[in-house]
């Protein structure tokens, strides 16, 4: 029984289990390899080797590619193999690889191919990522592209230095605790709502929030058709019942006690209504610390 395991026998469970899972991969990747070489997918009326392992092996797109990109790879260095089954390598360094391979078409030829599986052992997704672009000379890409999805999401793709990277990494780490995530798009919303709150946030003393936190206690959002009051203690705000923006004040009576979630809520639909009478943005309140 799993549970009874204590601490130290769990890890070496792990470990072992580990150890197995990428031996097996490693078959895996040769029996793909061998299926390729054959064009086994023909037999099964597929056009191609994808398609064979997604509808026949059952395997997920992203993993069949993967699979696919380490066998054709290890077509190339039999030494692979042994390098996936000791766990030197992953799935998706091969994966970086064979995407290089495929940016710089015909250009690249199988010593450097092999030379590259050798320099990429051990070393994390990112170290690989930097080794190989630079040994084969990737374009640096520069320009920030912004795309607008059906669901109204944005999709960025930018392209930080060195430093800004690292500078960022280092927020992440910091507010981690605040966000609890490692995401990027919640450290971004994180540090401009902190930003804006900074900005634009709320002028009401210390007393004063504590008078209104003595007063209210919880979360005083009503629910708009039930009237049913939140009553959340949990991680609680100050609010402006009017909103700063629209000239509320910070006196007593125009402050109220709300949970994130419904400061959140309210902020949203605040701004939503602020940004079609002024299109500017609108400033969240600051949280009780
Ligand atoms: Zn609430």
């Amino acid at each position: 029984m799993i549970s009874k395991l204590n601490n130290k026998e769990l890890d070496q469970k792990i470990k072992s289990l580990a150890r197995a899972e990428n031996k097996l991969l490693a078959i895996v990747i040769e029996h793909i390899k061998e299926a390729d070489r054959r064009k086994l997918y023909l037999d099964f009326n597929y056009a191609n080797l994808y398609d064979y392992l997604v509808k026949e092996c059952g395997y997920p797109g992203g993993s069949a590619q993967r699979r696919i990109d380490a066998a054709r790879l290890l077509a190339i260095e039999p030494k692979l193999k042994a390098k996936i089954e000791s766990g030197e390598i992953n799935l998706s360094q091969t994966t970086l690889l064979q995407k290089a391979f495929r940016e710089k078409s015909q250009t690249v030829t199988p010593e450097q191919k092999r030379s590259l599986v050798a320099k990429i052992c051990d070393r994390t997704v990112a170290e690989s990522q930097v080794i190989i672009s630079k040994e084969l000379d990737l374009k640096v890409k520069a320009t920030t592209k912004v795309t607008h999805q059906k669901d109204e999401s944005v999709r960025i793709e930018i392209t930080l230095t060195k430093e800004e990277w690292e500078s960022l990494q280092k927020a992440r780490d910091l507010a981690s605790n605040a966000t609890q995530s490692n995401d990027l798009p919640k450290l971004i919303k994180y540090l401009s709502e902190k930003f804006i709150k900074q900005k634009e946030g709320s002028t009401a003393t210390v007393a004063v929030k504590k008078q209104v936190l003595q007063r209210d206690q919880c979360c005083q959002y009503k629910d708009p058709y039930t009237q049913r009051l939140c009553g959340s203690r949990w991680n609680l705000h100050i609010d402006h019942i009017k909103p700063k923006w629209a000239g509320g004040a910070d006196d007593i009576e125009n402050l109220r006690v709300l949970c994130q979630k419904h400061n959140h809520h309210i902020y949203r639909q605040q701004a939503g209504i602020k940004s079609i009478s002024s299109r500017t943005p609108v400033g969240a309140e600051v949280p009780l610390k």
